[in-house]
């Protein structure tokens, strides 16, 4: 049996002590400020303009003094000076490839021996040399592909660069090649499955999977459930993107992502601008120390919390507990932030309601807040429940609202957990 719960791909470095850790990064952002600053000019005038110098960035802290660079601003920085706009340390010909992202923006991949860093999540999710590995991410213009081709192909693994869609051949490449890892979406793993399921192949019958590894989609607990309980397939989540590569993975325990040890992560409120404590929402903003792009505060857009207490695995880097949405699905209603994930946790609170939805419109010069809440089958509304939900909201987004009665049928724009009804004309 291959032992797929416990394995580093760098032992020394996911286990190091709290202090090592925290003067390695610390280490890590001097060199990777410095560099960035002498070698991207991009970097360099936003430096400039903001009057910081290299040296004035010492800790973690400090970096509150230089501005974001916003993914959602690439394609503009990079239309300014083609194809990087100033962020790569290396002219084009330098590169060992350059991709290709919807908008378009140009990621560019540098000679490094590893330049998106993924070799450590896929051993903490269990792949192990020998496995045979089925990518399914996309091959053309995006990175996805090629950077867990080559992540997995440095830990030993042989892979098949099988790409997206081509359901009934992935799935007789899975039997033939006696296919034991995959790499995609949980949506298209289960697909998989159960086209396989449909033939007549069963784990141990023609399925030999025993390990996954998703990302770009969530994975819900239940699927992974099915996953494991039904088809035997040890499944771990890791996060990424396009820019920076491996932002955080799952080990074993499955309880939060491993922010990975050499990047600089920090978690900033969107409203504040001021990093977030543990168990608080706050913007993904990753300092990437890359010879070839040497991102400085690089704000994903994305929104997420994290734990520092202690894993069973061993690894001592802080966990991503999930990510909770965007940053621009993030709404102000009287000068408060709300996110969707917030109304995600007034629905735990108030299990009557099937689903609630917060609609925001104008009274006057003045935002109001409406609470729908289609009720469950067996619920039956009352002034009591009004006034709990009415309680909830106030306890979770510090707001006040009205709440509706309706029935699910009646919800406009249902999927939106936030409808922002506001005219400001
Ligand atoms: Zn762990």
């Amino acid at each position: 049996m291959i032992d797929r719960k416990r394995g580093f791909y760098d032992e020394e470095r996911e286990t190091m002590a709290r202090n090592d850790r925290e003067g390695f990064i610390r280490r890590n952002l001097r060199e990777t400020v410095a560099f960035a600053y002498e070698k991207a000019p991009a970097v360099r005038k936003k430096m400039g303009e903001a009057g910081v110098r290299p040296n004035d960035i010492q800790d973690i802290a400090d970096l509150a003094k230089i501005p974001f660079t916003r993914k959602t601003d690439l394609k503009n920085i990079q239309k300014g000076e083609l194809p990087f706009g100033g962020l790569a340390a290396v002219p084009p010909s330098a590169l060992r490839r350059i991709y290709v992202s919807p908008g378009p923006t140009y990621d560019p991949e540098g000679r490094e021996e590893t330049h998106w860093r993924w070799e450590k999540a896929f051993v903490a999710a269990g792949f192990r040399p020998g496995d045979i590995v089925q990518n399914t991410f996309m091959y053309h213009f995006s990175p996805a592909g090629l950077m867990f081709d080559e992540a997995l192909i440095r830990i030993g693994c042989t892979v098949i660069p099988a790409g997206v869609g081509n359901t009934d051949m992935q799935v007789q490449v899975l039997k033939d090649l006696r296919v034991t890892g995959y790499v995609g979406t949980p949506s298209f793993l289960m697909t998989l499955l159960e086209k396989a399921k449909e033939i007549g192949l069963m784990p141990g019958d023609g399925l030999h999977l025993q390990v996954a590894l998703v990302a770009a989609e969530m994975l819900p607990e239940s699927l992974r459930k099915r996953f494991q309980e039904e088809f035997g397939i040890q499944v771990r989540q890791a996060y990424g993107t396009a820019d920076v590569g491996s932002l955080g993975y799952e080990c074993f325990q499955a309880s939060g992502m491993h922010i990975p040890d050499e990047i600089v992560m920090e978690l900033v409120d969107p409203a504040s601008g001021k990093p977030v404590g543990p168990g608080e929402i706050g913007e993904v903003v990753v300092t990437l120390p890359n010879t070839t792009y040497p991102l400085v505060r690089f704000a994903t857009g994305d929104l997420s919390l994290y734990t520092d207490l202690p894993c069973p695995c061993g690894r001592t880097s802080p966990r991503l507990l999930r990510i909770v949405g965007r940053v621009d699905q993030v709404t102000k209603v009287k000068g408060m932030f709300v996110h969707p994930e917030q109304v995600l946790q007034m629905e735990k609170k108030v299990p009557e309601a099937s689903s609630l939805q917060l609609v925001i419109s104008r009274s006057g010069h003045d935002d109001k807040m409406t609470i729908r809440a289609p009720l469950s089958e067996r619920a039956l509304p009352s002034e009591a429940l009004r006034e709990r939900i009415k309680a909830t909201a106030r306890e979770i987004t510090r707001l006040r609202g009205e709440v509706v009665f309706v029935r699910v049928e009646e919800m406009t724009e249902r999927e939106k957990k936030i409808l922002d009804a506001r005219k400001w004309d």
